[in-house]
């Protein structure tokens, strides 16, 4: 970008320069050269910026700088008289060859200088196309040129050159103060000339600016996703493997309360919530958690209905042996859809409680009328059914109707009303991020 403004500003001078020459010397100032003079100059910026940041080694390559030097060869002998002549015009275009390889030196630090025989061939194609137009069109180079007053203004035709010198000129300064200072001006010119573009992620308040590149590599992925949740799946780095230890968070590391327990967010191993109370028999959980779980059950037993705590709280050690058991049954692939790796479980927070019609039985839950009713009233007490159905790729958990999480009424009713399914979306929509 930092090129077509500084080439821009290059031909503006370059053509007030010619218009000034014109009218100080009385010359009809042609606006068709004009306009045709322009058009080829900012071209010629194209060619510059395409051709100066790559090396050029591959035919299907080579065979593009032949087909972008094909207009050069064209356009030359039709605007400018100098260039009438085919060596003139090879000569012209060897040396901005020549002017190309050193910038690529110094922008790459390497260069392959073979391309200039594409480039001279491309302008003997283009050099033949012309021969051929100003036999078809007769007049087209006529109204083209700048008509001269006998041998007086000899330098008139001289614009393509000073254009072309002040631009290589130009860029040649921006490369060597790049290289002097060590700063990449037109990389950064370039990236805030991208960031200024409106990017549709900015317009969601909880799009993080450092996540953009990612949520577009999720959405090709998924591309019927709707653009908030590529967003606060992938603020809540669904688009890494799980346990991946390079997004995995101390969720405890200011609370002894955290809110968001997941394959992402751990407790440290000598976690040790809020004060813990007796919830039911041996269980153990927060005071809230069994204040809540309380009145739901006396509400569950008016409508006939009764259920147990399975298991509440468990400490870190605890989930370690339990989680060791398991893999000498199953696959650790297998395990982590049902079992939590010591630390990563949300029975560490004491809020989290497995629960069953059936004492002692979480797998008869699942279709009971119980499980129905919990289901669907939960929210009311402040309890959400953390492993959903359809969500495993989310909580990375199979779905589990018997564990249910105390999280308080005013997220559960939120989440209820809002039809958030998990806890990391919620926790991305209201609580990472405050809706402005
Ligand atoms: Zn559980």
């Amino acid at each position: 970008m930092l090129y077509y403004i500084l080439g821009i500003l290059a031909i503006t001078a370059v053509h007030l320069i010619l218009f000034m020459k014109c009218y100080e010397r009385g010359i009809r100032y042609n606006r068709k050269h004009t306009i045709a003079s322009v058009l080829f100059s900012i071209y010629m910026i194209f060619v510059i910026d395409y051709l100066q940041a790559r090396v050029v080694d591959k035919l299907s390559e080579f065979f593009v700088v032949t087909l972008i030097f094909i207009p050069i060869g064209i356009i030359m002998p039709l605007i400018y008289r100098r260039f009438r002549y085919f060596v003139i015009n090879v000569l012209f275009v060897g040396l901005f060859d020549i002017c190309i390889v050193i910038l690529q030196g110094l922008n790459l630090g390497e260069f392959m200088p073979v391309f200039i025989v594409f480039t001279l061939f491309g302008v003997l194609i283009g050099f033949v196309v012309s021969k051929f137009i100003r036999i078809t069109f007769k007049d087209l180079r006529k109204s083209l040129i700048i008509k001269k007053l006998k041998k007086r203004v000899v330098f008139l035709s001289m614009e393509a050159e000073i254009l072309v010198v002040s631009l290589l000129v130009l860029f040649f300064s921006v490369e060597i103060i790049e290289k002097v200072s060590g700063n990449n001006y037109v990389e950064k010119f370039d990236e805030k000339f991208e960031k200024t573009e409106v990017n549709k992620y900015s317009k969601i308040y909880f799009a993080e600016k450092d996540n953009y590149e990612r949520y577009e590599a999720y959405a090709k992925i998924y591309p019927d996703m709707e653009d908030e949740e590529v967003v606060w799946r992938v603020n809540s780095n669904l688009d890494q493997y799980f346990y991946d230890s390079e997004y995995v968070n101390l969720a405890d590391k200011n609370t002894d309360d955290p809110l968001l327990i997941n394959k992402f967010n751990r407790v440290a191993e000598d976690f040790e919530p809020v004060k813990l109370i007796t919830i039911e028999e041996t269980y153990q959980s927060t005071k809230e958690t069994s204040k809540a779980y309380k009145k739901m059950k006396s509400d569950m037993k008016k409508l006939n209905m009764n259920i147990y705590v399975v298991s509440a709280y468990r400490s870190v050690e605890y989930q370690k042996n339990l989680y060791n058991n398991y893999l000498k049954a199953d696959s650790r692939e297998d395990v982590d859809t049902y079992s939590a790796r010591p630390g990563y479980s949300e029975h560490h927070t004491g809020r989290a409680l497995d629960i069953s019609h059936i004492k002692g039985n979480i797998n008869a839950f699942e279709g009971s009328e119980e499980a129905k009713w919990v289901y669907a009233n939960c929210h009311k007490y402040g309890f959400i059914v953390r492993y959903k159905e359809n969500q495993t790729d989310v909580t990375g958990y199979m779905y589990e109707p018997w564990h249910i999480t105390y999280v308080g009424t005013e997220i559960s009713e939120t989440m209820h009303k809002e039809n958030i399914e998990t806890l990391e979306e919620y926790v991305e929509r209201y609580v990472n991020h405050k809706n402005k």
